[in-house]
């Protein structure tokens, strides 16, 4: 086996960015593209955008790519690929091209349930996983945890990163609270009368952090903030009542650590996801930074609120399914995924998200998670289900 010490090889960390044409891929080729002495892109995958991935093969140098959606197989664009880069092609060839040995660090940035097989394939390889997607823990947190040794899966998530963070150096068992911080996205202040009109193109506006459309609805939502509920539970042992989400609408802190003596540790700094995407590839070293430096002298004031969990419903039904655990995440994670799609299409309004959500996670069986392929069978059927209700409201 090749040593994976990466200072044995090129000296350099050799980084496989899954999902690399997306918000957050983009963002982390711009971030290997500024430490091009520390960092080195060895294997790239895109879902759909054959011609961005060509573009990044031919910058980069990189050994293997995969197109996830085997339907581009014929895309004209795969013809420039450089000679010495192969291609796969489907959804397994996402986790074939980033187990090779000339790996150490794999950066999951696919969005959605779609994620999770190649976060479990990292972790079970001993690779370090750079996780972005974080529907794989709220989906298979129960089934991923386990498999990750100290060290060796960094949240990518800005507040996870954060959260992270303040625990260094600290006890966690001395922790009393996780402060969770949250935009409040573009229609914080609305009341549900008020958010039953909304547009696709109204909550793809949001005030703070430029994402990927599924990730920004779920903001406008905040269903993005129940995820990460979730997310926190599973990545740093907690329970949902440890975890307490507050608006804090500059995004400027990213998150809290309260412990018991009362003293509150706060990450924070500029909104801009290279910032805990570079601190993936670096940690525990800490690297010149990718953002412009926040100036706390013109930042003015940081403005804090209580969520409206009248408003939102969404965060109302993450903590029911990050309580109840089992299958019920996943359900809700699926019924969202389809709900959200929907929503962007038009054929749904943005407070049916919710509603189809809970009529998929009522309808629901819970059963204990066991396997990565029951956990599939289950999104699957929660995906049918969501469908189903989407036809009954139109
Ligand atoms: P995006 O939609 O911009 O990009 C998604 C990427 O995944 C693309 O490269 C696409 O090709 C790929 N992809 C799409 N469907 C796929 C499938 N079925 N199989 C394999 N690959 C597929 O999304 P994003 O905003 O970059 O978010 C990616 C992940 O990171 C999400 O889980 C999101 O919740 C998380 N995240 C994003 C941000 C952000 O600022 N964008 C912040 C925190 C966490
Ligand atoms: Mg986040």
């Amino acid at each position: 086996m090749t040593d994976r010490n990466p200072a044995a090889n090129t000296g350099r960390k050799r980084i496989a960015i899954l999902g690399c044409t997306g918000s957050i891929g983009t963002q982390a080729l711009d971030v290997c593209r500024r430490h091009a002495d520390r960092l080195e892109v060895v294997a790239l995958t895109a879902h759909s955008r054959t011609r961005e991935l060509v573009d990044a093969a031919r910058e980069f140098g990189v050994a293997r790519v995969a197109v996830t959606d085997a339907a581009r197989r014929s895309d004209p664009a795969l013809a420039d690929l450089p000679a010495g880069t192969s291609c796969q092609f489907g959804a397994e060839a996402a986790v074939d091209v980033c187990l090779h040995d000339d790996v150490d660090c794999v950066l999951v940035a696919i969005v959605g349930a779609a994620g999770l097989a190649a976060s479990a394939a990292v972790l079970a390889s001993g690779k370090q996983l750079a996780l972005a997607n974080k529907e794989s823990l709220v989906v298979g947190g129960e089934l991923l945890m386990p498999l990750a040794r100290e060290g060796q899966l960094i949240p990518v998530d800005s507040e996870h990163s954060a959260i992270f963070q303040c625990y260094l150096g600290e006890r966690a068992e001395r922790a009393h609270a996780i402060w969770l911080t949250c935009s409040g996205g573009p229609f914080f202040g609305r009341t549900r009368a008020e958010l039953e009109h909304v547009t696709a193109a109204q909550a793809l506006a949001h005030p703070t952090w430029n994402m990927g459309a599924k990730i920004t609805v779920d903001s406008a939502t905040l269903m993005n903030k129940g995820l990460e509920r979730i997310e926190a539970m599973h990545l740093f042992g907690v329970d949902m009542d440890f975890i307490r989400v507050v608006i804090q609408r500059q995004s400027k802190i990213h998150s809290m650590v309260e412990y018991e003596d009362g003293s509150v540790i706060a990450h924070l700094g500029a909104s801009d996801m290279r910032i805990p995407i570079q601190y993936a590839f670096s940690y525990p070293d800490r690297w010149e930074t990718p953002a412009p430096r926040v100036d706390f002298r013109e930042l003015g004031s940081l403005d804090f609120a209580a969520p409206d969990a009248d408003a939102f419903r969404c965060l109302a039904l993450a903590e029911r399914a990050g309580r109840t655990g089992g299958t019920l995440p996943c359900v809700m994670n699926a019924a969202n995924e389809v709900a959200v799609a929907a929503f962007l299409d038009g054929a749904i309004g943005f407070t049916d998200i919710d509603r189809v959500v809970e009529a998929c996670m009522d309808a629901h069986a819970v059963e204990p998670v066991q396997t990565l392929e029951q956990l599939a069978d289950v999104d699957a059927s929660a995906r049918d289900a969501a469908r189903r209700a989407i036809r009954a409201r139109r």
